[in-house]
């Protein structure tokens, strides 16, 4: 804890923290220390962790990086952090990440952008997004290992473009109680860590049964330690044709074909698999997660939460709600709001926000055929190129951005785990990493392979 404490103030220019709770660190890593000397220590018994600023953590600011949350200091705990903290867990402080998990750069934040700690030339490159906070804070030793959250990428994709591990479960393994709504539908939290036996580890504190959130699953969590034994032999790996997308660079391919060789020389069967709804993924989710974030998003009012705009004289309640969320809400949050409203609406509801319901019902399909025939585990690469440079896409279309996500949302839409596992560096020397997607539960099994291919 305390050379962690030492490194978040000299790596104060990655812009990872937004608020540091050195106070708590201490008193939660003395008690640590006290239970480890009694011999009655926990999972995470005394590590430092980097904790999303999502995460309502009691007495602590939590303001998902947005201002419209400016001042909120939650009463409770949410469920993972209380897990976490329970297992001897030590918080350093609240992550960066995108304003309400919005974005794969970690520039749409209240606080200003987090920075990568791999360089090209001295050029600052993203960490991704959204939890670009905790991505940078984990690879550059800020903190042992950081909570993310992942709705269509945000675990999977930072962890990729720093080089670290990260998890998203199956949906319903983790509680979402006390993390702020996204897409309710499709949010997961998740560790991300250095190596894949922290992120077994840190799962395994992470997961369970929570009576405060219906959609979390009562089923027992495995040992997902004892799963790392490095032995896949018959597992059979399939490697969907449709990922294998036109212009995808070299290095990209190569990185497949090198991780499926890994894969095959440690005894797994490579098999070909088609995901035919591939395709239709992006715009699914595009219609998706906004329609439920326009959702999540209207009990930012003014009233309830954080920041209430100043008001003229003579302006109603409803000037107090257009004004509060017109000065609270950056403008990928306010794009959001007014796509899901838009989709939503009585006229378009049919046209898009079904229609993409149903596009999921078959993405889900596919990847149901595709483990009925007994695939146990599917791999791509994680996402489309490695970091680029901040400012990079400013100017662009906004789903430029989108793009980035094209391997990850699947996932999210079929509520399936997937890890991201790094695997190589590019021509640059930046860090590319592989994606494994699992059966439903089987978290035990898609750390086992990504441990083959560390
Ligand atoms: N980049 C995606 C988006 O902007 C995913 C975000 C996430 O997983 N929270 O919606």
């Amino acid at each position: 804890t305390m050379a962690c404490m030492t490194a978040m103030d000299a790596g104060d220019a990655l812009g990872a923290y937004v608020h540091k709770t050195p106070d708590l660190a201490l008193q939660q890593a003395r008690a640590a220390d006290a239970r480890l000397k009694a011999d009655d220590a926990p999972a995470m018994c005394g590590i430092p962790l980097g904790i999303k600023d999502l995460f309502c953590t009691k007495g602590v600011p939590s303001q998902a990086a947005s201002n419209i949350l400016c001042g909120f200091k939650p009463e409770y705990e949410s469920t993972v952090t209380a897990k976490l903290f329970a297992s001897g867990a030590v918080m350093l402080g609240k992550l960066n990440m995108d304003e309400f998990a919005m974005g794969s750069s970690n520039e749409s934040s209240c606080y200003g952008n987090a920075v990568n700690p791999w360089k090209v030339d001295d050029r600052l490159l993203t960490p991704g997004g959204s939890s670009g906070g905790s991505a940078s804070a984990v690879a550059a030793d800020l903190c042992l290992a950081a909570t993310g959250t992942d709705t269509g990428g945000s675990i999977r994709q930072p962890a990729a473009f720093t080089g670290i591990v990260g998890i998203k479960p199956t949906y319903g393994r983790v509680s979402r109680w006390g993390i702020v709504a996204f897409a309710s539908s499709l949010d997961q939290a998740g560790p991300m860590t250095k190596t894949v036996r922290d992120a077994a580890i840190m799962l395994g504190a992470m997961a369970g049964h929570d009576m405060k959130d219906s959609t979390s699953a009562d089923i027992p969590v495995p040992d997902f330690e004892a799963a790392l034994t490095g032995d896949i032999r018959g597992k059979k790996i399939g490697i969907p044709r449709e990922y294998r997308m036109d212009g995808m660079p070299a290095e990209i391919e190569k990185l497949w074909n090198d991780g499926t060789a890994m894969l095959r020389d440690a005894g797994a069967e490579i098999v070909d698999i088609s995901l035919p709804h591939t395709k239709y993924a992006l715009p699914a989710y595009y219609v998706i997660a906004p329609a439920e974030a326009s959702s999540n998003l209207a009990r930012y009012d003014g009233v309830r939460y954080g920041h209430r705009a100043k008001l003229a004289q003579g302006d109603g309640i409803v000037d107090m709600y257009e004004k509060t969320r017109a000065e609270g809400f950056g403008a990928e949050v306010q794009r959001r709001v007014m796509v899901g409203t838009y989709v939503l609406s009585a006229g378009f509801y049919d046209a898009y926000y079904n229609r993409a319901r149903k596009v999921r019902a078959l993405i889900k399909r596919d990847f149901e055929q595709v483990f009925e025939a007994g695939v146990d585990a599917i791999l791509t690469p994680a996402t489309p190129s490695s970091a680029f440079g901040l400012g990079e896409m400013a100017n662009a279309d906004p789903v430029e951005m989108y793009l980035n996500d094209v391997f990850t949302v699947t996932v999210n839409l079929a509520g399936l785990p997937g890890i991201s596992v790094p695997v190589g560096l590019d021509a640059k020397g930046l860090p590319l990493g592989l994606q494994l997607i699992g059966r439903p539960w089987d978290e035990a099994g898609l750390l086992n392979h990504a441990h083959v291919l560390e």
